[in-house]
């Protein structure tokens, strides 16, 4: 199930407190090389308030996510966690287009936001990772080959090379 991120306004503007709300489901993001995918379950904890026209809540996010090296495209999972806490001031206009009389106040983008920041958008598995062989493809992290040679000899300007200029 997609996770739930939409919490009813009239829950918060009749409660004198704060509201906790769990919620765990699916949230696919592709962002860069880093992705969710469409199956995996995040879960986020996110505590609640509308006080004064000021709507208030912290956010604690756990999720999973791959990523692909730019350069040997190995993929690596991860682990990881994050959180915010946020007030907007539903009088005024915000960058979220969340008003006073909206009958949800979705935090969907805020959860995005938390994810994404802990992503790489250019996520290389280490400095010196030599990426792949672009005539045979092998990771060259883990084996070599003699492509090199080989293919300048094949190559439509070896024969420049063997004249003498
Ligand atoms: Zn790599
Ligand atoms: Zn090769």
């Amino acid at each position: 199930m997609k996770l739930n991120t939409k919490i009813k306004s009239i829950d918060l503007i009749s409660s004198k407190d704060k509201i906790h709300f769990d919620s765990e489901g699916k949230f696919p993001i592709n962002y860069g090389n880093n992705f969710i995918d469409e199956n995996e379950l995040i879960n986020f904890h996110s505590e609640i308030e509308l006080f004064d026209g000021r709507l208030s809540f912290s956010i604690y996010v756990n999720f999973k996510y791959q990523r692909n090296c730019g350069r040997c495209l190995t993929i690596s999972n991860n682990d990881d966690e994050s959180s915010s806490f946020i007030t907007l001031n539903l009088n005024e206009e915000n960058d979220y287009d969340i008003n006073y009389d909206d009958e949800y106040y979705d935090l969907e983008p805020f959860i995005s936001e938390i994810i994404i920041e802990k992503m790489e958008i250019n996520y290389v598995c280490e400095k010196k990772c030599k990426g792949l062989c672009s005539f045979c493809g092998i990771n060259l992290n883990k084996l070599s080959c003699s492509h090199k040679e080989k293919n300048l000899k094949e190559s439509p300007f070896s024969s420049l090379s063997q004249l003498d200029l």
